[in-house]
């Protein structure tokens, strides 16, 4: 195997997704469907955020619903799910 195959992704600069509740409050709007990402009291609604790097800098943050996160083809990977390490709640 040649090492001139072997490309360097430094793993900081890569866009990447997190998938979070909707905060009361919530301003942002979809990049995907042009809406805003409002929180609803009883529906427990999701949103993707996704940090966007171009040319391995950070360039911007993005907001999604969550199903449109998923109509848009997950651009920017699979979302991960924040907060899972720092609390862990059993039901
Ligand atoms: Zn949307």
């Amino acid at each position: 195997m040649s090492e001139a195959l072997a490309v360097v992704t430094p793993v900081a600069a890569a866009s990447r997704a997190v998938l979070r509740r909707i905060e009361p409050g919530n301003m942002a709007v979809c990049s995907h469907c042009g809406q805003p990402v409002k929180f609803a009291a009883k529906l427990h609604k999701m949103q993707v955020i996704a940090n966007v790097y171009v040319d391995g800098r950070w360039n911007r943050v993005e907001h999604f619903h969550d199903e449109c996160y998923g109509e848009a083809l997950s651009p920017y990977g699979d979302p991960t799910e924040q907060a899972a390490r720092a609390t862990r709640v059993s039901s």
